[in-house]
Protein backbone atom coordinates (compact mmCIF):
# COMPACT_ATOMS: atom_id res chain seq x y z
CA UNK A 1 0.00 0.00 0.00
CA UNK A 2 3.48 2.44 0.91
CA UNK A 3 4.84 1.39 -2.52
CA UNK A 4 4.94 4.42 -5.30
CA UNK A 5 3.16 2.77 -8.51
CA UNK A 6 5.12 3.12 -11.67
CA UNK A 7 4.75 6.02 -13.49
CA UNK A 8 2.86 5.78 -16.69
CA UNK A 9 2.41 8.15 -19.74
CA UNK A 10 -1.04 7.92 -20.80
CA UNK A 11 -3.22 10.15 -22.70
CA UNK A 12 -6.96 9.69 -21.76
CA UNK A 13 -9.21 10.33 -24.71
CA UNK A 14 -11.57 12.29 -22.56
CA UNK A 15 -11.80 13.39 -18.76
CA UNK A 16 -14.81 10.69 -18.52
CA UNK A 17 -11.87 8.03 -18.49
CA UNK A 18 -10.48 9.50 -15.67
CA UNK A 19 -14.06 8.41 -13.56
CA UNK A 20 -12.94 5.84 -10.67
CA UNK A 21 -9.73 4.15 -9.45
CA UNK A 22 -9.87 6.76 -6.71
CA UNK A 23 -6.39 6.53 -3.86
CA UNK A 24 -6.82 4.58 -0.13
CA UNK A 25 -5.23 6.99 2.32
CA UNK A 26 -4.11 5.79 5.89
CA UNK A 27 -5.47 8.55 8.07
CA UNK A 28 -2.57 8.60 10.66
CA UNK A 29 -3.69 11.62 13.38
CA UNK A 30 -7.13 11.83 14.36
CA UNK A 31 -6.77 8.15 14.72
CA UNK A 32 -4.68 9.14 17.78
CA UNK A 33 -5.59 6.04 20.35
CA UNK A 34 -6.63 4.28 18.15
CA UNK A 35 -4.99 0.94 17.48
CA UNK A 36 -7.26 -0.42 13.94
CA UNK A 37 -6.45 0.77 10.51
CA UNK A 38 -8.38 3.59 9.43
CA UNK A 39 -8.24 4.12 5.92
CA UNK A 40 -9.83 6.74 3.45
CA UNK A 41 -11.02 6.24 0.07
CA UNK A 42 -10.58 10.22 -1.37
CA UNK A 43 -13.14 10.91 -3.79
CA UNK A 44 -11.96 14.18 -4.26
CA UNK A 45 -9.78 12.64 -7.10
CA UNK A 46 -12.75 11.87 -9.28
CA UNK A 47 -12.92 14.62 -12.69
CA UNK A 48 -15.94 16.19 -11.28
CA UNK A 49 -14.57 16.05 -7.73
CA UNK A 50 -16.55 13.31 -6.10
CA UNK A 51 -17.74 10.28 -5.72
CA UNK A 52 -21.26 10.70 -7.96
CA UNK A 53 -19.15 10.64 -11.08
CA UNK A 54 -19.30 7.20 -10.93
CA UNK A 55 -22.91 7.16 -10.71
CA UNK A 56 -23.53 10.06 -13.32
CA UNK A 57 -21.64 8.26 -15.83
CA UNK A 58 -23.26 4.58 -15.14
CA UNK A 59 -26.86 6.04 -15.31
CA UNK A 60 -26.26 7.94 -18.47
CA UNK A 61 -24.43 5.26 -20.05
CA UNK A 62 -27.63 2.49 -19.44
CA UNK A 63 -30.01 5.34 -20.67
CA UNK A 64 -27.84 5.36 -24.06
CA UNK A 65 -28.31 1.90 -23.99
CA UNK A 66 -32.22 1.39 -23.24
CA UNK A 67 -33.16 4.49 -25.63
CA UNK A 68 -34.51 6.38 -22.88
CA UNK A 69 -32.09 8.92 -23.74
CA UNK A 70 -31.76 10.34 -27.32
CA UNK A 71 -28.99 11.81 -29.14
CA UNK A 72 -29.23 15.71 -28.22
CA UNK A 73 -31.59 14.77 -25.05
CA UNK A 74 -31.97 16.87 -21.79
CA UNK A 75 -31.08 15.40 -18.45
CA UNK A 76 -32.83 16.70 -15.87
CA UNK A 77 -32.27 16.00 -11.95
CA UNK A 78 -33.17 17.48 -8.80
CA UNK A 79 -29.64 17.33 -7.40
CA UNK A 80 -27.31 18.89 -4.59
CA UNK A 81 -24.35 20.16 -6.59
CA UNK A 82 -22.28 16.31 -6.59
CA UNK A 83 -24.01 14.07 -9.07
CA UNK A 84 -25.04 17.44 -11.26
CA UNK A 85 -21.38 18.26 -11.80
CA UNK A 86 -21.01 14.64 -12.40
CA UNK A 87 -23.57 14.66 -15.24
CA UNK A 88 -22.68 17.84 -16.50
CA UNK A 89 -19.31 16.25 -17.39
CA UNK A 90 -20.26 13.09 -19.24
CA UNK A 91 -23.23 15.33 -20.82
CA UNK A 92 -21.30 18.06 -22.69
CA UNK A 93 -18.58 15.27 -22.99
CA UNK A 94 -21.26 13.18 -25.30
CA UNK A 95 -23.42 15.99 -26.60
CA UNK A 96 -26.28 16.22 -24.00
CA UNK A 97 -27.68 19.01 -22.16
CA UNK A 98 -28.85 19.32 -18.75
CA UNK A 99 -31.43 21.38 -16.24
CA UNK A 100 -30.56 20.69 -12.46
CA UNK A 101 -33.19 21.44 -9.94
CA UNK A 102 -31.63 22.39 -6.34
CA UNK A 103 -32.51 23.22 -3.11
CA UNK A 104 -31.76 26.67 -1.75
CA UNK A 105 -29.69 25.65 0.97
CA UNK A 106 -27.00 24.25 -1.45
CA UNK A 107 -24.36 26.92 -1.49
CA UNK A 108 -23.72 29.11 -4.31
CA UNK A 109 -19.97 28.43 -4.95
CA UNK A 110 -21.81 24.65 -5.41
CA UNK A 111 -24.64 26.05 -7.63
CA UNK A 112 -21.51 28.18 -10.00
CA UNK A 113 -19.62 25.48 -10.82
CA UNK A 114 -22.28 23.26 -12.31
CA UNK A 115 -23.30 26.97 -14.39
CA UNK A 116 -19.81 27.03 -15.63
CA UNK A 117 -19.87 23.49 -16.57
CA UNK A 118 -22.78 24.54 -19.07
CA UNK A 119 -25.45 23.44 -16.98
CA UNK A 120 -28.55 25.28 -16.08
CA UNK A 121 -29.89 25.53 -12.80
CA UNK A 122 -33.36 25.75 -10.76
CA UNK A 123 -33.03 26.85 -7.30
CA UNK A 124 -36.13 25.56 -4.73
CA UNK A 125 -37.06 26.28 -1.26
CA UNK A 126 -35.61 23.56 1.23
CA UNK A 127 -38.51 24.32 4.00
CA UNK A 128 -41.27 22.78 1.89
CA UNK A 129 -42.82 19.18 2.15
CA UNK A 130 -41.32 16.57 -0.27
CA UNK A 131 -45.11 16.70 -1.59
CA UNK A 132 -45.23 20.58 -2.12
CA UNK A 133 -45.30 21.94 -5.73
CA UNK A 134 -42.19 23.73 -5.47
CA UNK A 135 -40.16 20.93 -3.75
CA UNK A 136 -37.21 20.36 -5.94
CA UNK A 137 -38.13 16.68 -6.50
CA UNK A 138 -42.02 17.96 -7.73
CA UNK A 139 -40.17 21.21 -10.23
CA UNK A 140 -37.93 18.46 -11.34
CA UNK A 141 -41.22 16.28 -12.65
CA UNK A 142 -42.41 19.33 -14.42
CA UNK A 143 -39.86 19.92 -16.50
CA UNK A 144 -39.46 16.72 -17.34
CA UNK A 145 -42.63 17.03 -18.62
CA UNK A 146 -42.29 20.22 -20.24
CA UNK A 147 -38.72 19.74 -21.80
CA UNK A 148 -38.97 17.26 -25.16
CA UNK A 149 -36.45 14.80 -25.56
CA UNK A 150 -35.87 15.07 -21.32
CA UNK A 151 -34.70 12.47 -19.11
CA UNK A 152 -34.51 12.01 -15.46
CA UNK A 153 -31.69 10.04 -14.00
CA UNK A 154 -33.68 9.86 -10.67
CA UNK A 155 -30.47 8.57 -8.85
CA UNK A 156 -32.95 8.00 -5.63
CA UNK A 157 -34.46 4.82 -7.81
CA UNK A 158 -31.87 4.56 -10.58
CA UNK A 159 -30.63 0.94 -9.90
CA UNK A 160 -27.15 1.92 -11.82
CA UNK A 161 -26.80 4.44 -9.09
CA UNK A 162 -25.69 1.47 -6.82
CA UNK A 163 -24.92 -0.69 -8.89
CA UNK A 164 -21.86 2.11 -10.54
CA UNK A 165 -20.93 0.97 -6.54
CA UNK A 166 -21.03 -2.61 -6.67
CA UNK A 167 -19.20 -2.99 -9.96
CA UNK A 168 -16.46 -0.24 -9.31
CA UNK A 169 -15.66 1.18 -5.40
CA UNK A 170 -16.43 -1.97 -4.06
CA UNK A 171 -14.00 -4.18 -6.20
CA UNK A 172 -11.25 -1.19 -6.18
CA UNK A 173 -11.70 -1.51 -2.55
CA UNK A 174 -11.03 -5.38 -1.76
CA UNK A 175 -8.20 -4.97 -4.10
CA UNK A 176 -6.76 -2.01 -2.76
CA UNK A 177 -6.71 -4.03 0.71
CA UNK A 178 -5.71 -7.01 -0.94
CA UNK A 179 -9.25 -8.08 1.08
CA UNK A 180 -8.57 -6.87 4.78
CA UNK A 181 -10.52 -4.56 4.57
CA UNK A 182 -13.10 -5.79 7.67
CA UNK A 183 -15.72 -2.27 8.37
CA UNK A 184 -16.96 0.05 5.71
CA UNK A 185 -17.97 3.17 6.77
CA UNK A 186 -19.94 5.54 4.72
CA UNK A 187 -22.77 8.41 4.60
CA UNK A 188 -26.23 7.79 3.46
CA UNK A 189 -27.83 10.40 1.13
CA UNK A 190 -29.52 7.73 -1.93
CA UNK A 191 -27.65 5.35 -0.06
CA UNK A 192 -26.61 4.60 -3.69
CA UNK A 193 -22.72 4.58 -2.40
CA UNK A 194 -23.32 2.35 0.86
CA UNK A 195 -25.92 -0.16 -1.03
CA UNK A 196 -23.78 -0.76 -3.72
CA UNK A 197 -20.38 -1.04 -2.06
CA UNK A 198 -22.05 -2.95 0.81
CA UNK A 199 -22.99 -5.47 -1.22
CA UNK A 200 -20.32 -6.48 -3.36
CA UNK A 201 -18.15 -6.30 0.11
CA UNK A 202 -20.62 -8.82 1.70
CA UNK A 203 -20.63 -11.24 -1.09
CA UNK A 204 -16.85 -11.24 -1.77
CA UNK A 205 -16.28 -11.71 2.26
CA UNK A 206 -19.14 -13.89 2.25
CA UNK A 207 -20.42 -11.58 5.03
CA UNK A 208 -17.68 -11.23 6.90
CA UNK A 209 -17.22 -7.18 5.87
CA UNK A 210 -19.44 -5.12 8.28
CA UNK A 211 -21.37 -1.73 6.51
CA UNK A 212 -22.04 0.72 9.39
CA UNK A 213 -23.97 4.08 7.26
CA UNK A 214 -23.52 7.33 8.84
CA UNK A 215 -26.38 9.85 9.57
CA UNK A 216 -26.80 13.40 10.37
CA UNK A 217 -28.61 13.16 13.64
CA UNK A 218 -32.50 14.13 13.00
CA UNK A 219 -32.49 12.02 9.33
CA UNK A 220 -34.99 9.01 8.72
CA UNK A 221 -32.26 6.33 8.25
CA UNK A 222 -30.81 6.95 12.06
CA UNK A 223 -34.43 7.23 13.33
CA UNK A 224 -34.96 10.67 13.13
CA UNK A 225 -38.26 12.47 11.47
CA UNK A 226 -36.07 14.37 9.03
CA UNK A 227 -35.71 17.62 10.83
CA UNK A 228 -33.07 19.77 9.69
CA UNK A 229 -29.43 19.74 9.88
CA UNK A 230 -26.64 21.43 7.80
CA UNK A 231 -24.53 18.66 6.86
CA UNK A 232 -25.03 18.63 3.09
CA UNK A 233 -25.34 15.78 0.32
CA UNK A 234 -26.53 13.09 3.06
CA UNK A 235 -29.31 11.81 5.22
CA UNK A 236 -33.14 12.37 4.22
CA UNK A 237 -36.64 12.45 4.99
CA UNK A 238 -37.92 10.04 3.16
CA UNK A 239 -36.72 6.10 2.12
CA UNK A 240 -35.15 6.07 -1.04
CA UNK A 241 -34.99 2.49 -3.38
CA UNK A 242 -31.69 3.24 -4.01
CA UNK A 243 -31.35 2.67 -0.36
CA UNK A 244 -30.76 -1.24 0.65
CA UNK A 245 -31.78 -1.06 4.19
CA UNK A 246 -30.44 -4.91 4.70
CA UNK A 247 -27.21 -4.11 4.01
CA UNK A 248 -26.26 -1.66 6.54
CA UNK A 249 -25.50 -3.55 9.78
CA UNK A 250 -25.05 -0.48 11.93
CA UNK A 251 -26.40 3.18 11.79
CA UNK A 252 -23.87 5.79 13.71
CA UNK A 253 -25.92 9.61 13.74
CA UNK A 254 -23.51 12.27 13.91
CA UNK A 255 -24.21 15.50 15.20
CA UNK A 256 -23.35 18.95 12.30
CA UNK A 257 -21.37 20.27 15.01
CA UNK A 258 -19.02 17.21 15.33
CA UNK A 259 -19.19 16.61 11.93
CA UNK A 260 -18.17 19.82 11.21
CA UNK A 261 -15.10 20.07 13.54
CA UNK A 262 -13.84 16.79 12.21
CA UNK A 263 -14.27 18.15 9.19
CA UNK A 264 -12.04 20.83 9.53
CA UNK A 265 -9.79 18.75 11.83
CA UNK A 266 -8.90 16.69 8.32
CA UNK A 267 -8.02 19.73 6.82
CA UNK A 268 -5.78 20.64 9.03
CA UNK A 269 -3.82 17.47 10.69
CA UNK A 270 -4.64 14.75 7.38
CA UNK A 271 -4.16 17.43 4.54
CA UNK A 272 -7.57 16.30 3.39
CA UNK A 273 -9.66 19.78 2.71
CA UNK A 274 -12.99 17.47 2.15
CA UNK A 275 -16.73 18.11 2.63
CA UNK A 276 -18.67 18.01 5.56
CA UNK A 277 -20.76 14.85 4.95
CA UNK A 278 -16.84 13.60 4.97
CA UNK A 279 -16.07 14.74 8.54
CA UNK A 280 -19.72 13.20 9.24
CA UNK A 281 -18.10 9.88 8.08
CA UNK A 282 -15.11 10.07 10.09
CA UNK A 283 -16.33 10.82 13.39
CA UNK A 284 -18.58 7.59 12.43
CA UNK A 285 -15.93 5.24 11.42
CA UNK A 286 -13.55 6.54 14.35
CA UNK A 287 -16.30 5.88 17.09
CA UNK A 288 -16.45 2.05 15.03
CA UNK A 289 -12.75 1.65 15.03
CA UNK A 290 -12.40 2.86 18.50
CA UNK A 291 -14.23 -0.71 20.11
CA UNK A 292 -11.96 -2.70 17.17
CA UNK A 293 -7.79 -4.06 17.28
CA UNK A 294 -5.10 -3.96 15.09
CA UNK A 295 -6.39 -6.52 12.85
CA UNK A 296 -9.17 -4.42 11.85
CA UNK A 297 -9.00 -2.36 8.62
CA UNK A 298 -11.53 0.45 8.54
CA UNK A 299 -12.38 2.03 5.23
CA UNK A 300 -14.22 5.45 5.58
CA UNK A 301 -15.48 6.96 1.91
CA UNK A 302 -15.17 10.80 1.08
CA UNK A 303 -17.52 11.73 -1.07
CA UNK A 304 -15.90 14.89 -2.20
CA UNK A 305 -13.97 18.09 -2.03
CA UNK A 306 -13.95 20.71 0.82
CA UNK A 307 -13.62 23.49 -2.04
CA UNK A 308 -17.36 24.05 -2.03
CA UNK A 309 -17.62 25.22 1.68
CA UNK A 310 -15.11 27.41 1.93
CA UNK A 311 -17.64 30.06 2.95
CA UNK A 312 -19.71 27.50 5.46
CA UNK A 313 -17.56 24.88 7.72
CA UNK A 314 -13.98 26.87 6.49
CA UNK A 315 -15.27 30.03 7.65
CA UNK A 316 -14.80 30.86 11.69
CA UNK A 317 -17.67 33.42 11.75
CA UNK A 318 -20.22 31.08 10.18
CA UNK A 319 -19.19 28.51 12.46
CA UNK A 320 -19.51 30.33 15.49
CA UNK A 321 -22.99 31.48 14.47
CA UNK A 322 -23.93 28.50 14.83
CA UNK A 323 -21.54 27.82 18.20
CA UNK A 324 -19.86 25.17 16.18
CA UNK A 325 -16.28 26.50 17.19
CA UNK A 326 -17.35 26.28 21.04
CA UNK A 327 -14.67 23.38 22.44
CA UNK A 328 -12.50 24.32 20.15
CA UNK A 329 -9.15 22.53 20.52
CA UNK A 330 -10.94 19.83 22.05
CA UNK A 331 -9.46 16.46 22.77
CA UNK A 332 -10.50 13.74 19.61
CA UNK A 333 -12.37 11.74 22.38
CA UNK A 334 -14.01 15.19 22.69
CA UNK A 335 -14.69 15.76 19.58
CA UNK A 336 -15.85 11.97 19.29
CA UNK A 337 -17.89 11.55 22.59
CA UNK A 338 -19.14 14.97 23.48
N1 LIG B 1 -21.85 13.27 0.61
C1 LIG B 1 -22.11 14.17 -0.34
C2 LIG B 1 -21.42 15.50 -0.29
C3 LIG B 1 -23.04 13.87 -1.36
O1 LIG B 1 -23.31 14.77 -2.31
C4 LIG B 1 -23.68 12.60 -1.33
C5 LIG B 1 -24.69 12.27 -2.38
N2 LIG B 1 -25.97 12.81 -2.14
C6 LIG B 1 -23.39 11.69 -0.31
C7 LIG B 1 -22.45 12.06 0.63
C8 LIG B 1 -24.11 10.37 -0.15
O2 LIG B 1 -23.93 9.43 -1.17
P1 LIG B 1 -25.12 8.48 -1.63
O3 LIG B 1 -26.13 9.35 -2.35
O4 LIG B 1 -24.47 7.50 -2.54
O5 LIG B 1 -25.74 7.84 -0.45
Amino acid sequence: MTETPEKTVRIHDSMISLVGDTPLVKLNNVTDGITATVLAKVEYFNPGGSVKDRIALRMIEAAEQSGELEPGGTIVEPTSGNTGVGLAIVAQQKGYKCIFVCPDKVSTDKINVLRAYGAEVVVCPTAVDPEHPDSYYNVSDRLVRETPGAWKPDQYSNPNNPRSHYETTGPELWEQTEGRITHFVAGIGTGGTISGTGRYLKEVSSGAVKIVGADPEGSVYSGGSGRPYLVEGVGEDFWPSAYDREVTDEIVPVSDKDSFQMTRRLAKEEGLLVGGSCGMAVVAALRVAERLGPDDVVVVLLPDSGRGYLSKIFNDEWMADYGFLESGGASVADVLRH
